[in-house]
């Protein structure tokens, strides 16, 4: 018994030093599960680290071997949270259809992304591939550099989420329930292929139902710092705030779309992407049906803006 929890405790903490080592930034969770091992904001004492105010696990996570050693020595079988967004990377996550779920009768994830690659004419290099203990497969790429993307859920495929900035995967070690995550493909990650950037920003095809067709233009920097202001305090709602967070910001961007000085399309992709931070994919349906409500509601109330006025809700 001991000398079994001692080997596995030697075998995770292996595991986290090797991530750690390439650079990448991890974080505990809590033994046999997803969960990072750290407070939500409202159970924040406002001590220690979150002296200064509330810090998360993806402001948390570090790449220092000593650390990682320290903590992964402490007895507990930490899994493993590797932090895409800190770490430079962004990371594909390929799913076995689940019934009940959204995609539950299409082709899995892996499948949809290679049908996708042709289709789109991108390549599909060789990367940094794990298999999670159901099946799926997450592939890890180096992300471009200057393009903060975020995590996002069933938009590239019905059975693939992306997790960028705002999002975390379990790293190969790690163990749950129903078995391990491990190393399917060790080759070094490649950079995220041009085709797969696109795809990421571009906003969910049934969104475009009864609208043509363009390019979305990204806005002037008064409005990307308004907007920027409003997604960040979406990606750190704590559950029970959520819902209104969300209507807030969406009523927001929704009067900068009104004043045309943001496109709709760039607005709800936005938004959805904050989203898909919390990681909560059972709810994306009525996220969106709050984001569709607030940003018509604010559009229909533009925001009124003199030139070179000092934004007042700009992060
Ligand atoms: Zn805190």
């Amino acid at each position: 018994m001991v000398s079994t929890d001692s080997a596995a405790l030697a075998g995770l903490r292996a595991a986290a030093l090797d991530i750690a080592g390439r650079g990448w930034k991890v974080f505990p969770c809590r033994p046999g599960t997803k969960a990072a091992y750290w407070h939500s904001l409202p159970d924040c004492a406002g001590a220690g680290v979150c002296t200064g105010g509330h810090v998360t696990p993806e402001q948390l996570a570090t790449a220092d071997p000593g650390r990682v050693a320290a903590k992964w020595s402490e007895g507990p079988l930490w899994n493993i949270a590797v932090f895409p967004g800190p770490s430079g990377l962004f990371l594909l996550d390929c799913d076995q259809p689940k019934p009940g779920h959204k995609g539950e009768h299409d082709p899995d994830g892996w499948t949809q992304l290679r049908a996708l690659a042709a289709e789109r004419g991108g390549p599909l290099p060789d990367t940094w591939t794990v298999e999670t203990p159901t099946g799926g497969r997450h592939l890890l790429y180096t992300a471009p550099p200057g393009c903060r993307l975020r995590s996002t859920v069933k938009h590239i495929g019905s059975n693939i989420d992306t997790r960028g900035w705002g999002g975390y995967a379990l790293a190969p070690g790690s163990l749950l329930p129903e078995g391990g995550y491990g190393l399917l493909d060790d080759s070094d990650p490649a950079v995220l292929p041009g085709w797969l950037v696109q795809v990421a920003v571009e906003r969910a095809p049934t969104a475009v139902s009864g609208r043509n067709e363009k390019p979305v233009a990204a806005p002037d920097a008064y409005t990307a710092a308004a907007v920027r202001g409003e997604i960040d305090r979406v990606c750190a709602a704590q559950p029970g705030t959520r819902n209104k967070v969300l209507s807030t910001a969406a009523y927001a961007l929704g009067q900068l779309v009104g004043a045309r000085l943001l496109e709709e399309a760039y607005a709800r992709a936005e938004l959805r992407g904050a989203v898909a931070a919390w990681n909560t994919p059972d709810s994306a349906a009525k996220d969106d049906g709050v984001i569709d409500t607030a940003l018509r509601a604010g559009a229909a109330n533009p925001r009124r803006v003199t030139p070179r006025s000092s934004p007042s809700r700009a992060a």
